[in-house]
């Protein structure tokens, strides 16, 4: 069968009410036989579900289907994406490891590597996206032992080289740890590039229509191991319900990620050139610095279009009033297109020097292009920015 035939048919057993849905097991615990089988399934003797913070079945199906997707053995599903990413660290990292990652991450992920990781004695190398191989070569030491990157960026749209750093990490037997969040497996997929562990805040395009949080890890049986028991000990455990959502959306992820991919090339095609649209930026533009590795390592171009906005702050506030349609909100991946000023929001709390390498300026706008008519929004768009001028 085909991926997008599996997204639809992977659904856990039918109870013996044979529902067309699959079932929501919302229970925290599962019942033995007897106290031999309880001591059995305690001792790993035979497979099953005990407690819903170590497994439960509304959960594994979402993690299948992702796992089916990303093309990985196994993974662990969280309660938002930030717990999936720290588990990945904080069950391979130990004191004294070196980690090297690129530069334009998440703002929370930013926020691990640098203030929490660093306090129990984890090192790390931040390199540009835009690094060369020779460079991220140099950045590794002795200790070095995970490198990690996000790409696309948030909000920058920098991309790495997914396959020159599956070389660097083979060559040096580092775990290649991914953020796919931006990309989502239905454009790219970082396992076909080497990479060993993906992680998804699922809270945005699998979910996409930003109902509820949860996030996930999935990887080989070798690299989910440790986050297994990391996971399944420490208690990020996503709650069912948000895993019955979850599984639901991935059903329309493949439509929907076409019909977010093509508003949003369009909509970056129609900004460019309007009055005080400075540049655009989208991977599947021309003028995009890195179009030729979008186009290798991606199918399409992706949801988020940015473009930054002359005329100040001042300018800012006009035309996020003149805009009809769009959320202002600073979450992304949903069937509504939403705007944000990441310099004042997102990425409010990161240095003004990496900001300025980020391209975080103060007219920067994070649009996440949603399912609305496009003619709807190439109007609605239109009329803010020449209106606030
Ligand atoms: C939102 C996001 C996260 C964090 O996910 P949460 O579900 O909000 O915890 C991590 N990485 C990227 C790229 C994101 O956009």
């Amino acid at each position: 069968m085909k991926e997008t035939t599996k997204a639809i048919r992977i659904q856990t057993e039918r109870s013996q009410h044979k529902e067309h849905s699959t079932p929501l097991f919302l229970t925290s615990s599962f019942t033995f036989e007897d106290a031999g089988e309880g001591q059995a399934l305690f001792n790993n003797e035979i497979e099953g579900n005990i407690y819903s913070r170590y497994s439960n079945p509304s959960v594994q199906e979402f993690i299948d289907k992702v796992c089916m997707m990303e093309g990985m053995e196994a993974g662990f599903a969280t309660a938002s994406g930030m717990a999936a990413v720290f588990a990945g660290f904080a069950a391979h990292l130990k004191s004294g490891d070196h980690l090297v990652a690129s530069n334009a991450l998440f703002g929370s992920a930013h926020q691990i590597i640098t203030q929490i990781l660093t306090k129990w004695g984890i090192t790390y190398t931040y390199l540009d996206s835009s690094a060369s191989e020779e460079e991220w070569e140099a950045a590794i030491q002795e200790n070095t032992k995970m490198v990690y990157l996000e790409t696309p960026s948030n909000p920058g749209l920098a991309l790495v080289d997914l396959e020159m750093i599956g070389r660097v990490a083979k060559k040096h037997n580092l775990i290649y740890y991914v953020d796919n969040c931006f990309a989502t497996p239905i454009i790219q997929k970082p396992g076909e590039f080497g990479a060993n562990l993906i992680v998804h805040s699922a809270t945005k395009f699998m979910d996409g229509q930003g109902r509820v949080m949860g996030g996930i890890i999935c990887g080989t049986e070798e690299m989910m191991e440790p986050i297994v028991f990391f996971c399944r000990h420490t208690g990020p455990a996503m709650s069912p319900f948000n895993a019955w959502v979850l599984s639901k959306s991935l059903e329309t992820i493949y439509l929907r990620m076409e019909r977010h991919c093509s508003n949003a090339e369009k909509l970056a095609n129609a900004l460019q050139g309007l009055k005080g649209v400075k540049t655009v930026n989208y991977p599947f533009l021309d003028s995009h610095p890195q179009v030729e590795l979008a186009k290798k390592q991606m199918k399409s171009g992706g949801a988020l279009v940015t473009f930054d906005l002359e005329g100040g702050f001042e300018r800012i506030i006009r035309f996020t009033k003149l805009l009809k349609i769009p959320s202002k909100t600073s979450n992304l991946g949903d069937s509504r297109t939403t705007i944000t000023n990441p310099n004042t929001t997102t990425h409010s709390k990161v240095a003004q020097d990496l900001k300025d390498v980020l391209g975080i300026t103060q007219g920067l706008m994070r649009v996440s292009v949603g399912l609305e008519d496009i003619d709807d929004l190439i109007e609605d768009f239109t009329q803010a920015i020449e209106g606030s001028v």
